[in-house]
């Protein structure tokens, strides 16, 4: 099972509010704001923050990504 769009959509960060999004592989949210990562586990999302874990960004300067673009 899938988590659907319509879901995705009314989840915000617990944190500050804010818009989270789904990442490609579907194995968790990320809040860009807070650079946290909730993990989903068994197409649950676990939006606690205490569980959350940093999230360094995709392809952000950690030396193995992609360029930011110009
Ligand atoms: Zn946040």
């Amino acid at each position: 099972m899938a988590l659907s769009q319509d879901l995705i959509d009314i989840l915000a960060c617990p944190k500050c509010k804010g818009t989270i999004r789904l990442e490609k592989d579907q194995s968790g949210f990320v809040c860009e704001t807070c650079k946290l990562f909730y993990p989903v586990v068994d197409d649950i999302p676990n939006f606690l923050i205490e569980e959350a874990r940093p999230w360094s960004g995709a392809g952000s300067g950690t030396g193995t990504g992609e360029p930011a673009p110009a």
